[in-house]
């Protein structure tokens, strides 16, 4: 009998149990103890499902409070001086790493002030990962044994399970040093780190488990040679230990051929690989295994809602078993399901007919068992049967085509991806229109979503008040966030955003061929979960999707106010995307909806309009190449179209977060302001990289996930430090992104020190 795999299940909670534990705990509303109830509720409701749907090998440490990376930091010690010099509970270390850490002294406990951890992107995903932050001073060893706790609590239920952590190489590469080591290599920190994890194997061994999963995504990407040669060095060490279980190191997102010297003859059990996307190198992959090594065949896609089509998976399943016989495959998701909703089941609401093409992390479980079992030779012609109509339904109906928007598409012609003047007959004209201060101050568009926010909004959408209410309700919230941006003397207002409740549903919801769940909830970080719409067909905007709010806040300022749209890409890259039509046309579909969007604020007396693009730089092909070149020319094309239509004198801002941007990716976008995130860039060079950027840049001078506020001193320094390579005549102030996520209270503090910061630069330049 093939086995069944599931490489990791969400954590969040089928009702999002854990974002609303660890806000209350962090707000000091509940218990530790209530805490790690929770946790511990989750996560056995979690095994017994998989249990119950029929897998066989199933995960356990796939769970954490904040992050599977962070969780590893932890445990292996790799706490900096700044966070362990408190002494606090390793959760409370843990989360002050994460999110950063600002607590008055008390009578019995110092003050704290710490700021988080650097947290990128996670691969090609929207999951974002705490990066493991290691200095001259980082001594590894065992804080903890959270993966065994774990195990052993799905062994209390009687269920075996295999522990998967991310693996040396992994966790080192996608590390950094510290600003107090820049000197540090990561890789150089693999001799002292493999003991640490020969322990907590050693460990799991003694507590039962027979086999682990060691992650090892890095393999597809490019990687050097000393970090080929390293997966050697470190399973070959990991292999001569005594007692550990069977490691399957799994890896995905990619191909891994361009890497199969990596892990040719390492000494591991098997290898899982994700053949949902790269079925392409099973031929291969399948050479290098010995003779003993088993196939983990990742054919559910653990990163899209599509029903699984069980013909196409099962063939290639066959064909792996046809290489390396029943016994040594295993039939698997292609990565872990946290990228998935929970339970497509709860969805109420969704039109049935789009309903049966979809399928979330649970109904994904099934759709393992069930292609172990088909392959098996058992009988499953039912669900096969069943499986193949709503593959078909799908393919021929016409929610998913819209003749017009494929014409329109057809019809793009090279003036309309092209401003009607270069930068700087633009900027000519933009600054006798706006006559801007040096360094003038912005934000990135979202203010405070209080919970009276939510509750007005959720009363809206119930119908429990009426459209004039809610349009009042929201025009009074736009009035606070003008008002106060006036009061505090920033230069170029926003609106607040109230009206929206995440900057990409919030369009989806208004552009035809998107469809949206009520539950379908996903971890972008920490407690932060997004409901990424999902595209089914052929996308157009039927009317203004943002033009009443911004015109309202304009008509009660006399300074400019921005509008506020979300870029092409970055609809794209956080909206489950369609798997039947490739991305380059989705983008272009949007960007002309965007592009009517952007025209009709600027007609509407909207003259300087951002359109964010923080998913630009995750949508990259992880490998260099001709997929990456053709990415960056269809993205940048993308926002080109959606920004050119436009007069010189309107000013068009943009946006990024959340990554290592590389000035070049964002050069073709030919936006004449950006503002990127920087508050937690230590590295000095790394500004050096924007100094040829040509048009103007907002570096992000502090960081919004976190409540910590700056101090005006703070900001100065930052500043001065940025005046010391980047040009004061390009400078614009504002914060790392939107603050959304934030309170009022440290919001207000925060903005009024920056502001008077750049005030103070003002006056001495
Ligand atoms: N305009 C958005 C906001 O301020 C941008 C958010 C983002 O980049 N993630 O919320
Ligand atoms: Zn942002």
């Amino acid at each position: 009998m093939v086995q069944s795999s599931v490489l990791g299940f969400p954590r969040i909670g089928a009702n999002r149990e854990l974002k609303k534990t660890t806000e209350a705990y962090w707000q000091g509303k509940v218990s530790v103890e209530e805490l790690f109830k929770v946790g511990k509720e989750i996560r056995e409701h979690n095994w017994k499902l998989q249990k119950q749907a029929g897998v066989d090998v199933i995960a356990s440490n796939d769970f954490s409070f904040y992050d599977q990376v962070l969780d590893l930091s932890l445990l292996f010690n790799a706490i900096p001086e700044r966070y362990a010099k408190y002494n606090l509970s390793p959760i409370d270390t843990f989360f002050a790493m994460g999110r950063g850490l600002q607590k008055k002294a008390t009578e019995t406990e110092a003050a704290v002030d710490v700021t988080a951890l650097e947290m990128v992107k996670w691969f090609d995903s929207n999951y974002h990962y705490v990066r493991p932050t290691f200095s001259h001073s980082t001594q590894f060893k065992l804080n903890g044994q959270k993966p065994v706790d774990e195990f052993l609590e799905a062994k209390a239920l009687g269920i075996q399970t295999r522990p998967v952590l991310v693996g040396p190489l992994s966790y080192l590469t996608l590390g950094k040093a510290d600003k107090d080591s820049l000197d540090l290599e990561p890789l150089s920190l693999l001799e002292k780190l493999l003991p640490v994890y020969a322990e907590i194997l050693k460990k799991l061994a003694d507590a039962g488990a027979t086999s682990v999963q060691l992650d090892e995504p890095v393999l597809v990407l490019d990687l050097d040679e000393k970090t080929q040669a390293a997966f050697k060095t470190a399973y070959d060490f990991l292999a001569s230990q005594s007692g550990l279980p069977a490691i399957t190191l799994a890896t995905y997102f990619g191909t891994v051929v361009p890497n199969l010297g990596a892990i040719k003859d390492l000494p591991v059990a098997g290898f899982h690989f994700d053949f949902a996307r790269n079925p392409e190198q099973l031929d291969e992959v399948a050479s290098i295994l010995n003779d003993n090594q088993t196939l983990s065949v990742g054919v559910v896609d653990g990163r899209n809602i599509w029903k699984n089509d069980f013909a196409k998976s099962s063939a290639i399943v066959q064909k792996a078993i046809e290489k390396v016989g029943k016994d040594r495959v295993v039939v698997a998701t292609s990565s872990s399901l946290l990228h998935t909703p929970v339970d497509l089941e709860s969805e109420k609401k969704l039109n049935p007919e789009i309903k049966d093409w979809f399928s979330f992390a649970t109904q994904k479980l099934a759709e393992v068992a069930v292609i172990a079992k088909n392959v098996s030779g058992e009988d499953v012609s039912a669900e096969l049967e069943a499986n193949a109509k709503s593959v078909s339904t799908r393919a021929s109906s016409n929610i998913t085509n819209n003749e017009a928007v494929q014409k329109r598409v057809q019809s793009i012609d090279e003036k309309m991806s092209r401003r009607l003047s270069p930068f700087p007959e633009r900027l000519a004209v933009q600054e006798k229109a706006f006559k801007l201060p040096l360094f003038p101050t912005t934000t990135i568009g979202s203010f405070p979503q209080t919970k009276d926010i939510r509750i007005n909004r959720n009363k809206f959408v119930k119908g429990t008040i009426t459209a004039e209410e809610y349009e009042k309700f929201i025009n009074a919230e736009i009035e606070t966030v003008i008002r106060f941006q006036e009061e505090i003397g920033i230069d170029i207002l926003v609106h607040g955003e109230p009206e929206r409740n995440d900057m990409v549903q919030y369009f989806g919801e208004q552009i035809d061929g998107y469809t949206f769940t009520t539950n379908g909830w996903v971890q972008s970080y920490g407690s932060r979960y997004v409901r990424p719409p999902i595209i089914v067909g052929d996308l157009s905007r039927p009317k203004p999707m943002s033009v009443k709010e911004s015109v309202y806040a304009q008509s009660i300022t006399t300074k400019p106010c921005k509008g506020m749209l979300t870029g092409p890409v970055t609809c794209l890259r956080w909206s489950f995307p369609r798997d039947d039509v490739d991305q380059k046309t989705q983008a272009l579909q949007l960007a002309l909806a965007l592009r009517d969007e952007v025209n009709d604020l600027d007609a509407a007396g909207i003259k300087i309009i951002q359109v964010d693009e923080p998913a630009l730089r995750e949508g990259l092909p992880l490998r260099a190449g001709q997929d990456r070149s053709d990415y960056l020319k269809w993205a940048a094309e993308s926002f080109r179209i959606a920004t050119s239509g436009v007069g010189n004198e309107t000013q068009i801002h943009s946006h990024f977060c959340y990554s290592d941007l590389d000035p070049n990716h964002i050069k073709a976008l030919d936006a004449d302001v950006v503002s990127i995130e920087y508050s937690k860039k230590d590295d000095p060079k790394y500004i050096s990289e924007f100094l040829d950027y040509p048009n103007h840049i907002g570096l992000g001078l502090f960081d919004i996930h976190s409540p910590r506020i700056p101090s005006t001193e703070e900001f100065k320094a930052k500043i001065e430090k940025i005046l010391e390579s980047y040009p004061a005549e390009k400078f614009w102030v504002n914060p790392d992104c939107g603050l959304k996520t934030r309170g009022w209270a440290e919001t207000k503090e925060s903005l009024t020190h920056m502001v008077e910061a750049a005030k103070f630069f003002r006056e001495k330049y």
